[in-house]
């Protein structure tokens, strides 16, 4: 029976994969959740675990008094998170886990030599260079969990990688598709949180509707694949059929289609290379008929160009970018700012954060907090 630890594991991809673990009777050693104590303990009193951990900590009494009646290790904080990720009683970790604070973790799993399945695509986006580096010299393998890179990483099955000319990364395009900015002047938070294919977390699903989503992924792909950033085409597919695809020197183009189902990406990710029956609904093309693809509209989602351009320098670009990011998205689900805000502070901090080379963890941490305080500054400044 394969052993898991999940960190995140009361999301949107924690409680899929939790679906995946019933489905397969794998054995859970460890659960962590940010801040829902209630639904923690419900799934510690289910699964058993180890360890559980709370990252908030002003909710471990909670947690504490929910278990008192188990025999179960509870943990708190970075922490917390980096002891169970360093924990060597289970065969793979599941980092769901939202933001850079899953980068640490991923770092003390792979000094571990634990085998990761990642969904946590700021862990790659803030530092690549060191996770792929450090997983590359201690034989780490990284299994992406998000569908994009699944479905580029089950497309490469039984080929070779320097064969490839590009990779096609799909896109939905998100709920404002079409619109220009114009109509999105004023555009709040529980307009952005309605995705018309996939349900996610609030945290990703602002990122699918600025587009900073796919300039995420488009970074993820580059260090997961190791591709020049020319080699990535972005293609708007609204019906998220096809998850995303490889072209290779032969011109011959394999992708992956399934519905949209994070089930089946976090299934293969857990149970690689098997393939067996997953707790989802088979596709049926002739339901949707027909599938369209076009280009991205970079000029009204300028997030997107932010990204792209942030890993075309290099360094601690993208660092900078996905702080300015996730602290501005905070700040527009608070409905502190506006919706075209976020691209502008995202701009702003690109311009303005001082950049420089990735040596360490450290050099990270410092360019994230500065990023965010520039973001911080500029809403103050209002
Ligand atoms: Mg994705």
């Amino acid at each position: 029976m394969k052993k898991v630890a999940i960190l995140g594991s009361t999301g949107s991809i924690g409680t899929q994969a939790l679906d995946v673990v019933d489905k397969h009777g794998m054995q859970v050693t460890a659960l962590a959740a940010n801040h829902n104590v209630q639904m923690l303990a419900a799934q510690a009193k289910k699964y058993h675990p180890e360890a559980v951990c709370i990252f908030d900590p002003s909710k471990a009494e909670a947690l504490q008094n929910l278990l008192k009646d188990e025999r179960i290790e509870i943990l708190t904080g970075m922490d917390g998170l980096c002891e169970i990720a360093s924990a060597k009683s289970h065969d793979i970790l599941l980092n769901s886990v939202v933001g850079m604070v899953g980068l640490l973790p991923t770092l003390k799993a792979i000094e571990a030599g634990t085998d990761i399945a990642l969904a946590n695509k700021e862990t790659l986006v803030a530092g690549g260079s060191l996770v792929m580096k450090n997983a590359a010299e201690k034989g780490v393998n990284i299994y992406p969990v998000d569908s994009e890179h699944s479905a580029i990483y089950q497309s490469l099955q039984g080929n070779s990688m320097n064969r490839i000319r590009k990779v096609i990364l799909t896109a939905s395009g998100g709920p404002f598709f079409g619109k220009t900015k114009a109509d999105l002047a004023n555009v709040r938070a529980a307009d952005a949180l309605k995705h018309p294919n996939w349900n996610m977390g609030n945290k990703i699903t602002i990122d699918s509707a600025t587009l900073m989503n796919k300039g995420l992924e488009f970074i993820e792909a580059k260090w997961l694949f190791d591709l020049d950033p020319s080699q990535i085409e972005i293609v708007v597919h609204r019906q998220s059929v096809l998850h995303s695809a490889v072209e290779y020197e032969d011109y011959a183009v394999i992708g992956q289609m399934g519905v949209p189902d994070m089930k089946i990406p976090i299934q293969y990710a857990l149970l690689y290379p098997h393939r067996v029956e997953c707790p989802t609904r088979p596709l049926s093309l002739t339901d949707y008929g027909t599938l369209t693809f076009e280009k991205p509209d970079y000029d009204t989602f300028d997030c997107l160009r932010c990204a792209i351009d942030a890993i075309t320098e290099g360094g601690l670009r993208p660092a900078i970018v996905n702080g300015a990011n996730e602290e501005a998205v905070w700040n527009f689900l608070g409905d502190r700012i506006g919706f075209l805000e976020i691209a502008e502070l995202v701009r702003g901090a690109m311009e303005h954060v001082q950049g420089g080379e990735v040596r360490c963890y450290e050099d990270v941490l410092e360019a994230d907090k500065a990023a965010r305080a520039y973001v911080r500054e500029q809403i103050e400044k209002k």
